[in-house]
């Protein structure tokens, strides 16, 4: 049998339309910062996780810092942890302190600055954390938090309450409970892992996480949260992507802020899991002066098209410690949707999230199409601006009759 016929297999394909012919985005930098480095290293995702930089003394080796950047180190370093993978770091613009990789990896002095109203946990999700492992907050799906370690520290990470250290990998029995407790609640089909990064898991660690969960009759789906493909994307190899594949329905929930993320490495990443029937979503979030501007929510999207992933969630930046500086008023995300809505694909245009402090879960918000809600008829104004009339039907009792009989066949 041909090999490329077994299951999980990825089909041999030619790199799509976005990959062909581009040389490597990191090949620049990583000439300039790790000119040591063999083509045998720097494919090695474990070779990134040894030489990432982990301090002021190592940063300063390989970007030069402002002055802003030096004191945002110090000052954050008893907070929040630094960390940023060579493939990262060789994408930082050495020159311009709002690059955004730069932004959403060196700290600068006001994420040291906690405001009145930010909270380390502005999810409230420690109030609906029943087992150490699980976040259970909306009835049919569970946040399952599987490790507090990242391949590179987000300045933005709104969960740093976990991933600045000390939960650590969870153990055997953590893991164990939390599975027990989805097995326990029947009304849980969906199964978010996120952490920390799954994937900085083995690919033996992250089975022993999904052929269980797999097994259990009411899980329907699974969806694993990952910076990985952003900021360690040769982590995604061919294993892992058959390995994923094999607890199908799997889907992979990625965080891409900026189109100057989505390189051909990126991209390579991000296509060997669609290739292998793993479809890929990404979460953004807008952060002020980084993306916050329709023109870049919009090339972002695009290009994530390009290479198979669906724009998802843009979300509304969490009223966490430190991250006050990121923070946009939530009428530019609004905005940004209103520019984007009617101009271009729909599927490029994700859903405006505002996750509520506290704990109320996610919210979406648009921009208001309707300009009068009458009886007989609604006025809208379109992308345009232009107005518009859909006229109420006569009839309005919206029951179904066929549904008794769906809902009673045999299953
Ligand atoms: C965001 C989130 C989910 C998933 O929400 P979806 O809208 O289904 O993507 C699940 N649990 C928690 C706690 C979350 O924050
Ligand atoms: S990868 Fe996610 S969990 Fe990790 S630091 Fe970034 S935002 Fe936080």
């Amino acid at each position: 049998m041909d090999s490329s016929a077994q299951p999980g297999a990825a089909p041999a394909v030619a790199p799509s339309k976005s990959r062909a012919g581009r040389p490597p985005a990191s090949a620049e930098g990583r000439r300039r910062l790790f000119p040591q480095a063999t083509d045998a290293e720097w494919s090695d995702w474990r070779w990134h996780q040894r030489h990432a930089v982990r301090n002021l003394e190592q940063l300063e080796r390989y970007v030069p810092l402002t002055p802003d950047e030096r004191a945002g180190v110090q000052e954050t370093a008893a907070l929040f942890r630094i960390g940023i993978s060579p493939y990262y770091l060789s994408l930082i613009d050495p020159e311009h302190p709002f690059c955004p990789v730069r932004m959403q990896s060196i700290p600068v002095r006001a994420e040291a600055r906690i405001r009145p109203g930010e909270l380390a946990d502005p999810l409230g999700e420690d109030k609906t954390r029943p087992e150490e492992a699980i976040v259970h907050k909306y009835p049919d799906r569970v946040l399952f938090l599987a490790l507090d370690t990242c391949s590179v520290y987000c300045r933005h990470c709104t969960r740093r309450r976990i991933t600045k250290g000390g939960e650590a990998e969870l153990s055997k029995e953590q893991m164990r409970r939390g599975i027990e407790y989805i097995r326990q609640h029947p009304e849980v089909r969906d199964v978010l892992i996120s952490g920390g990064d799954p994937f900085l898991l083995s690919d033996t660690r992250l089975e022993e996480l999904l052929a269980p969960l797999q097994e259990i009759p009411h899980v329907e789906m699974i969806r694993i949260g990952t910076r990985v493909p952003v900021c360690l994307p040769m982590r995604v190899t061919d294993s892992l992507a058959r390995t994923l594949r094999k607890y199908a329905p799997v889907y992979v929930v990625t965080h891409f802020n900026h189109p100057k993320e989505v390189t051909p490495e990126a991209a390579e990443a991000c296509e060997r899991l669609v290739d292998h029937g793993v479809p890929v979503e990404n979460q953004a979030v807008l952060m002020r002066r980084l993306n916050s501007d329709a023109r870049i929510i919009q090339e972002l999207s695009h290009a994530l098209l390009r290479i198979r992933v669906r724009p998802y969630y843009l979300h509304q930046m969490d009223v966490a410690e430190g991250c006050e500086h990121l923070r946009t008023p939530i009428a530019k995300g609004v905005e940004i949707l209103q520019q984007l809505r009617g101009f271009t694909t729909g599927l490029a245009v994700p859903h405006l999230a505002v996750d509520l402090p506290g704990g109320g879960g996610k919210v979406t918000l648009q921009p208001d199409y309707v300009v009068e809600r009458g009886e007989r008829e609604t006025v809208f104004r379109n992308y345009k601006g232009q107005r518009y009339v859909y006229p109420e039907p006569e009839e309005t009792d919206c029951s179904c009759p066929y549904d008794e009989v769906w809902r009673s066949r045999p299953r």
